[in-house]
């Protein structure tokens, strides 16, 4: 079967740097052997391995886009988003709740954060011994998240007291620390008046009311949590009070980019499998991969998943050159969406074409290409569904 490893040869087609290419080398190596022995037990279980977390984190795999010295790795995001790529190839479900700690808190940790937060938190965030989870999405607020936001903090003295709920939280039941979202100022309209509070599971107030139960990226935990007059230390809040929104714009943009990898890896590897079941799968008195059928889908899956590759890797860098105050809006705002719509329509077809060239067996539960199939359909709706990221591209196409 081809490798991940090779196909990061063919990396190099896509500019990457010689350090690039090798970084994909060796965490190909380390996830195959580390990461991908657990997924059986993960969607199975729905079990979440902690202390493999840790484990990748000593390895250098965690603060990937922080400076040495908040305990992070230093890298630019399209090295980050390799990672992401390859970890997806081998584990999806680790690498949902990795980026979820890696890029949703601690990259936002980063670029938010004041220095006392940042001294705070990252160390701690980078090795593992504590796990971020980000919560935005509320019972009555998915799509409209920040107009439909109905948690709210008031002041008391040098707090805030937040009352409120927020659902399908990745990270939510092991989470140390939630950047939460929450509305600060009712007076400023639907989507302005938001403030984010870093929110510590210790916190009088704070807890997981429930773990939820999904299809795919199992292992991956997913909660519901409750905010019943949580005290939260002023000096937790992120940013200026009522910014929040940029925050979260901005947030969002790398979030997208990023997730794209989450489509990507698990794309490729399932065109991998279904190579190799081509191969193997007798009928007629001749491998399937003979038919031309068979070879037209095997061909229409990888134009599909290298256009929206070098379109997700193009993206990536784009992020390395923009400027913090660019986020959330401008270019790299539709091209952040583009990139993750193109990912995940992408992937929605590689999955269900593995699954077909599979046959029957693909619609076994505990096979991998089933497993990938039924993790793949919910990057057409977090972050932003297909639906929003098609609005977002035309708003800003038209406001040029
Ligand atoms: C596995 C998983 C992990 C998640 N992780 C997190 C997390 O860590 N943190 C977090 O905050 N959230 C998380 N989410 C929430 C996710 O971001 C939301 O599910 C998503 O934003 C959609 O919101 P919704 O589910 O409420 O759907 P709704 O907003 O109710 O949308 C339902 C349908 O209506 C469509 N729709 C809505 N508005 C429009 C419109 N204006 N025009 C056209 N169509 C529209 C949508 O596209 C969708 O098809 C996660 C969700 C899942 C399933």
């Amino acid at each position: 079967m081809t490798s991940g490893f090779d196909e990061f040869r063919l990396g190099q087609q896509f500019g990457l740097t010689g350090d690039q290419v090798q970084l994909c080398s060796h965490a190909s190596d380390y996830f195959e052997a580390t990461l991908h022995p657990l997924q059986q037990r993960m969607d199975d279980e729905d079990w979440w391995p902690a202390e493999t977390f840790r484990e990748v984190a000593a390895m250098g795999y965690l603060g990937t886009t922080v400076p040495a010295e908040y305990g992070g790795q230093g890298l630019d995001y399209l090295s980050a988003g390799l990672i992401c790529e390859v970890m997806a190839y081998w584990n999806p479900s680790f690498a949902f709740s990795w980026l979820n700690a890696d890029n949703l808190v601690i990259d936002n940790l980063y670029r938010n954060g004041n220095e006392e937060q940042r001294r705070r938190f990252l160390p701690r965030l980078c090795t593992g011994e504590i796990i971020g989870a980000l919560g935005m999405t509320e019972p009555g607020a998915g799509s409209d998240a920040l107009g439909s936001m109905k948690t709210s903090a008031r002041r008391d003295g040098n707090h805030y007291v937040v009352n409120g709920s927020k659902i399908f939280i990745t990270n939510g039941p092991i989470a140390d620390i939630v950047l939460t979202y929450v509305r600060t100022d009712a007076t400023q309209g639907r989507s302005k008046g938001i403030s984010a509070l870093l929110v510590e599971k210790e916190f009088e107030g704070f807890r997981v009311a429930q773990k939820l139960d999904k299809m795919g990226f199992r292992g991956s935990p997913l909660g519901e949590l409750v905010f019943d007059g949580c005290r939260v230390p002023e000096g937790n809040r992120l940013g200026e009070e009522n910014r929040g929104h940029v925050i979260m714009h901005s947030g969002l943009d790398l979030e997208r980019v990023m997730s794209a990898m989450l489509c990507i890896g698990p794309a490729r590897r399932a065109l991998d499998l279904a190579i190799e079941h081509a191969k193997l799968r007798v009928q007629f008195d001749q491998p399937i991969a003979s038919f031309q059928m068979i070879q037209a889908k095997l061909a229409e899956m990888y134009i599909a998943l290298e256009a929206a590759r070098t379109l997700v890797y193009r993206v990536l860098d784009a992020c390395n050159s923009t400027q913090k105050s660019e986020l959330g809006r401008g270019h790299i705002h539709r091209l952040a969406a583009a990139a993750l719509y193109q990912a995940a329509q992408t992937g929605t077809f590689v999955m269900n074409e593995a699954v077909q060239i599979h046959g029957g067996s693909g619609y076994m539960r505990d096979t991998e290409v089933n497993r990938l199939y039924r993790t793949t359909k919910v990057m057409e709706i977090a972050a932003g569904s297909q639906e929003i990221r098609r609005l977002i591209i035309a708003g800003n196409l038209l406001r040029d």
